[in-house]
């Protein structure tokens, strides 16, 4: 269906569905793996085996390109398959930087995987463009950043990625799971292409694993397709159907999360007992100017240190009722983290700091719960 210009949020409604096709309002289903050839020996459906492409996945991908602002979209069974699928482009001898506050995942990914097949890495505080600058080789290839970061919540300013990058030829891509299309689109300020987990914002129930890339960049995207089909990691139809139920609602959670998130923000850094609020909407928040310029607000994630040591973040954590005590972010329901104790090798968050995904409770509720626990606490060493 080709759809007028409109707002992203009409966009995410009427992105996946076609009700000329076979005449449904939702989107249906189509779990076949594999596809009649007609008398000719051509496909007439247009897809041949599920690996390569299917209905239910060209239809999400056709919404996520669309809410990303154009471009191409090629899915993946994780947001971990989307990154190596980009990472696995390098080739022996090449450079890559990469920020030094990505996904811990992705770093482990890097050095036990890119870098023992002959590709440089180095780590690079990417938010700010003089480390950026220095960081970049002649044999630099990619450029992979995070923002806003996590658990830190650092901010990398897309346009100066882009001008860095784009004279060099280097492909740039950025990590924007914590944001969401609904928050920001780093395509349109030059950034070569955008993944997200959908696990997190976009799948948005804690109920389905996917990943993303979107590009513009034909000769990336091409690669990329091809890997998708080659490497396998696709998502199956189910996951791509409840994604695709899942989009509607994207703008109207994110935007509530957003809110309740910097309110809550704004709560604990005048809180007795909490040492420090890492959250972009903060004006404290060394990354405030860039968000405020390339973000249409600051997101769902936020990040905690404690007034205190391990043990009392950690008792925080778990005298919480409302917030569930488990990883990832971007679900209906709020979260909280102990990050150290999850990042295993990498570690590298402080062990006071936890990190929190706001869901879609009332926020008076949320704040009820964090006041209650942190008094429950007050007395722990
Ligand atoms: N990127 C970010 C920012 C994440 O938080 C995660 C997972 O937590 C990933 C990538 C990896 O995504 P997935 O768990 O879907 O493989």
């Amino acid at each position: 269906m080709s759809i007028p210009e409109v707002h992203l949020d009409t966009l995410a409604v009427h992105g996946g569905r076609d009700p000329e096709d076979d005449g449904g309002l939702a989107p249906s289903i189509r779990p076949a793996t594999t596809f009649l050839r007609g008398e000719d020996g051509d496909y007439p459906g247009g897809h041949q085996y599920s690996r390569s492409s299917n209905e239910t996945r060209a239809r999400l991908e056709s919404a996520l390109a669309a809410l990303e602002g154009g471009g191409e979209a090629v899915t993946f069974a994780s947001g971990m398959a989307a990154a190596s699928a980009v990472f696995m482009q390098l080739a022996p001898g090449d450079h890559a930087v990469v920020s030094a506050d990505v996904y811990h995942g992705v770093i482990h990914f890097v050095k036990q995987w890119i870098v023992p097949r002959g590709v440089d890495v180095s780590f690079c505080e990417t938010s700010d463009p003089d480390a950026l600058a220095d960081a970049i080789r002649g044999n630099t290839r990619l450029i992979w950043f995070e923002s806003p970061s996590n658990p830190e919540m650092k901010i990398t300013a897309f346009a100066a990625v882009a001008e860095l990058a784009r004279a060099r030829g280097i492909v740039t891509v950025c990590d924007s799971t914590l944001a969401s299309p609904v928050l920001q689109r780093p395509l349109e300020h030059g950034i070569d292409a955008v993944m997200h987990s959908s696990t997190k914002y976009l799948g948005g129930h804690s109920d389905m694993l996917g990943g993303v890339l979107v590009t513009r960049n034909a000769e990336l995207a091409r690669r990329l397709r091809a890997w998708q089909a080659e490497s396998g990691a696709v998502p199956s139809a189910f996951d791509c159907w409840l994604l695709l139920r899942s989009l509607p609602t994207l703008p109207l959670r994110v935007t509530r999360q957003s809110a309740s998130a910097l309110h809550i923000a704004q709560w604990l850094s005048e809180q007795n007992g909490i040492e420090r609020v890492l959250y972009p909407g903060l004006a404290s928040h060394p990354g405030h100017a860039v968000a405020r310029e390339q973000m249409r607000a600051f997101g769902g994630v936020l990040s905690v240190c404690v007034d205190g040591s391990e043990r009392k973040a950690r008792a925080f954590a778990s005298a919480t009722t409302l917030f569930a005590q488990a990883t990832s972010l971007g679900g209906v329901e709020s979260l909280i983290e102990h990050r150290a104790s999850v990042e295993g090798d990498n570690r590298r968050s402080p062990g006071n700091l936890l990190r929190l995904s706001v869901g879609l409770e009332h926020p008076d509720d949320l704040l009820r719960d964090l006041a209650q626990a942190l008094e429950r606490v007050r007395d722990v060493n």
